[in-house]
């Protein structure tokens, strides 16, 4: 017999981590992440485990978001010594991930002890994990290729396939014999939109005993990936006229790289003759390295353009981009008048560069901003998408004049059309289980799955167990 238990990303996005426990594997864990939105301190204390990680035997990683990866370095403070198996890709963006990650929280931390101690408030917070935990996560990492068998226990295995939804990312194949026969989990992780740049079709599975999918657009489709280039070139064209200049707020993983492959496109096909381009983040910097490093995992055809330009590099494909090392390359920006495109983080403006971007520009109405991602409620980004006239940033008010546009088409994730297909290659009949999802996008596939297909799903509750 073995078990599952939904730790985390059940009935909610973020968090994701599920249990495993049979004899064959032992007690291993899909996924390691963290909760998303507030404030990083409180959100990483409030996280527990609902297990022992001292008793963990091993941990497998769908790819490197933080919602999946996140709260490694405290499993490992936690005392978890074990094997973190992902794809090799993965552990690379890793450890920009996890070590940007602890360089926010060592500040949040600081600062909110200050407070305190200023305040006369005794104690002070101690830290979840330190800088010693995330180099020793990463030492933990087990970099595999896709398609490889790796023993995970005394009669199982895994196998990772290619999720297309980051570099790196995999639907994990988990292979055990028991009570002599063989079973099968298949977990989908977070699978890519098909229509995408430089990613692959997620893959296609035929054989589980039970699968859990995402469900993140269980509701509703993506625009079409070639209206939301046309339309951005459109935007481009539009802001010159204007004599303005165009602002990306944008999440380091995926969302930068696509929006540089369009515009290395538009470069080639000499649309951006008068535009000065910069890439004003050095996390997706240091992140486009890592796609460049292992282009041969990216989608044929687009490696194939790169290839044509002679650059075999997403960032030499753009020959007039710019990289802003230093917040001196950044307040350098702001000298320029006309026919800047600036992509910097974060992705929802709830920090970062692009804050002081928008400061300088986001009053005057021959400017654009433009939002490529998801903007969570509460978010700086989600005001501005909803229309505010007005916004605070650094203490002070500013008006909102220039224009906000928003691009659908460039979503990481699968959409309700390609999740149904994705789950219908299955030849085996297996148990369905929607994890990654908000409710109301869970509904909704389970309603279509059961009326168009005749599959029950499961909608586990957080904590809930299946055996099988
Ligand atoms: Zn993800
Ligand atoms: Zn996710």
């Amino acid at each position: 017999m073995a078990t599952i238990t939904f730790l985390g990303a059940a009935q909610e996005v973020t968090g994701s981590c599920h249990l495993i426990e049979s004899p064959a594997i032992g007690k291993v864990i899909l996924d390691c992440g963290m909760h998303q939105g507030g404030d990083a301190v409180k959100r990483i204390s409030k996280d527990r485990f609902d297990f022992d990680p001292k008793e963990l035997d091993a941990v497998i990683l769908s790819h490197a978001h933080l919602d999946h990866s996140g709260l490694l370095p405290k499993l490992v403070h936690q005392g978890f010594t074990g094997p973190i198996y992902c794809t090799s890709a993965t552990a690379d963006l890793l450890r920009i991930m996890l070590n940007d990650a602890a360089g926010l929280y060592e500040r949040d931390l600081e600062r909110i002890n200050l407070r305190k101690q200023r305040r006369g408030r005794k104690g002070q917070i101690k830290p979840e994990y330190t800088q010693g935990d995330v180099d020793n996560a990463l030492k933990q990492c087990q970099g595999r290729r896709y398609g490889a068998s790796t023993a995970v226990g005394p009669e199982a295995s895994v196998v990772f396939h290619d999720a297309g939804h980051i570099l790196g990312s995999a639907i994990v194949e988990l292979e055990f014999k028991e009570e002599g026969r063989t079973k099968r989990v298949v977990f989908s992780g977070d699978l890519g939109n098909k229509d995408s740049s430089l990613m692959n079709p997620p893959a296609r599975l035929r054989e589980a005993d039970v699968v859990l999918m995402e469900s993140t657009y269980g509701n509703r489709n993506h625009k079409n990936v070639q209206d939301t280039v046309d339309e951005l070139a459109e935007i481009l064209a539009t802001t010159w006229d204007r004599g303005g200049n165009v602002m990306i707020p944008s999440f380091a993983v995926g969302r930068s790289q696509e929006i540089l492959f369009h515009l290395g496109q538009f470069h080639h096909q000499g649309l951006l003759d008068n535009w000065q381009v910069f890439l004003d983040s050095p996390m997706a910097l240091q992140v486009t390295r890592v796609y460049d490093k292992w282009l041969k995992l990216l989608d044929d055809k687009d490696v194939k353009e790169l290839n044509d330009a002679q650059k075999n590099s997403l960032i030499g494909f753009l020959p007039s981009l710019q990289i802003s090392e230093s917040p001196q390359d950044s307040i350098a920006i702001n000298e320029i008048k006309r026919g800047a495109i600036v992509i910097a983080g974060s992705g929802m403006c709830t920090g970062g560069r692009i804050r002081h971007h928008l400061k300088h520009r986001i009053w005057r109405e021959e400017n654009t901003l433009l939002f490529i991602g998801f903007q969570a409620m509460g978010t700086l980004g989600r005001q501005l998408v909803d229309g505010a006239k007005t916004v605070r940033m650094f203490g002070d008010e500013f008006a909102v004049k220039a224009r906000i546009e928003t691009l659908g088409g460039y979503s990481a994730h699968a959409g309700q059309d390609e999740l149904v297909e994705w789950i219908t290659s299955f030849e085996t009949n297996p148990q369905v289980v929607l994890v990654h999802g908000e409710p109301i996008a869970m509904q909704a596939l389970e309603a279509r799955l059961e009326r168009e297909h005749g599959i029950s799903c499961k909608l586990p509750a957080p904590k809930e167990t299946l055996s099988f």
